[in-house]
């Protein structure tokens, strides 16, 4: 009798454009077989250095991938496909994922693919989610997009002018003498927030489609100092009028793609509050709209996207040469040609 071995496709991707690495592998029907973290904490009071954040993935990269093969129980030759985040990011630190990929690829024989981050984001998103044209409100540490599918790209429908989201609330945290401990920033602004009961009025800083977060970041801080306000207060005060831009911005995009979902990522999309603000935005919009977030393990940056970005281009048709593999720190979502939806 003749015995169909029907061969899973395997993607291992390599995540290094910040302060985290991840390495992530999945099958092509979605499985997550493996995702490694490891995160680089700066030392307090400081924020991420790149020359320092990469010397740390250097230090962890080989573990982190050994640590990844032993979690799905594979061997670098079962792998099928490498794919590592090209950008956008910070140089020093994506290119150590690129020259492990390289390597990688180079040494199995493996094809080897260079994503888009954002993307990625967007795409672990629809599967997980189970959705098909979201809206997608990108909020993390060094990104600020409001992105949605038109005519064979992610376009950028709205975006900070200036600082992204997450950075603005970091800054102000460290500024408040918080970065001793261990949590994300945005998370110990969310506690502080949570005791908050006045509203300070804030500058609320949206131009067009586009917002603005260094000049709150500014003001906050001179409140901060003032001494005359406490610290729940505005963090309250801060997350309530960030948080409210964004979700603006979100409404309008959503208003004029008339899609139905509203997608939530990156790691500042683990604060309840926004989520809250989102998910009422959404249920009130329209016929109502569909909002979904996502689990801290895959919404904060991680290979497993990464991952399955590199399968389903790949599965497309895409590949790319290794004169390509160099990194783009200001890689957008909108320079990639999307031919997988
Ligand atoms: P990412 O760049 O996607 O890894 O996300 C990191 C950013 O998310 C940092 O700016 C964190 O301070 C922020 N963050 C993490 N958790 C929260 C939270 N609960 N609320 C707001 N921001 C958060
Ligand atoms: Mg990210």
């Amino acid at each position: 009798m003749d015995t169909c071995v029907f061969h899973q496709m395997i993607s291992i991707g390599i995540e290094s454009s910040a302060d985290k690495l991840g390495i992530g592998i999945i099958t092509d029907t979605g499985d997550i077989l493996a995702n490694v973290r490891r995160t680089y904490k700066p030392p307090h009071g400081s924020g991420i250095h790149p020359r320092e954040a990469s010397e740390f993935h250097s230090s962890y990269i080989a573990e982190a991938i050994r640590d990844a093969y032993l979690e799905a129980n594979l061997k670098p030759k079962d792998v099928d496909l490498i794919s590592f985040t090209k950008g956008p990011g910070l140089g020093p630190c994506l290119r150590v994922g690129a020259v492990a990929s390289r390597t990688l690829a180079l040494t199995t024989g493996k094809p080897l693919i260079a994503v888009n981050h954002p993307i990625a984001h967007i795409e672990i998103g629809r599967l997980v989610g189970d959705l098909d044209d979201p809206v997608v409100l990108y909020v993390s540490g060094g990104n600020t997009q409001v992105i949605a599918y038109s005519q064979g790209r992610y376009r950028v429908f709205g975006e900070t002018l200036d600082i992204p989201v997450g950075n603005c609330l970091d800054v102000f945290g460290r500024n408040a003498g918080l970065s001793d401990k261990e949590m994300p920033m945005g998370r110990v602004i969310e506690l502080e927030a949570e005791k908050g009961t006045e509203y300070i009025p804030i500058p609320y800083v949206i131009k067009g489609m586009d917002v603005s977060f260094s000049g709150i970041l500014t003001h906050v801080t001179k409140l901060l100092r003032s001494n005359k306000y406490k610290l729940t207060d505005l963090a309250f005060s801060l997350q309530e009028t960030v948080f409210a831009m964004l979700v603006e911005v979100t409404e309008r995009a959503l208003a004029h793609t008339k899609k139905s979902e509203v997608l939530a990522c990156g790691g500042v999309a683990s604060n309840k509050r926004l989520t809250e603000m989102l998910a009422e935005m959404s249920s009130s919009h329209g016929n109502g709209v569909k909002f979904t977030g996502l689990d801290a393990n895959l919404a904060i940056d991680n290979g497993v996207m990464i991952a399955w970005l590199g399968l389903i281009m790949y599965n497309s048709g895409n590949r790319t040469k290794l004169s390509d593999t160099l990194v783009d720190q200001h890689f957008r979502p909108d320079d990639v040609v999307v031919n997988w939806r």
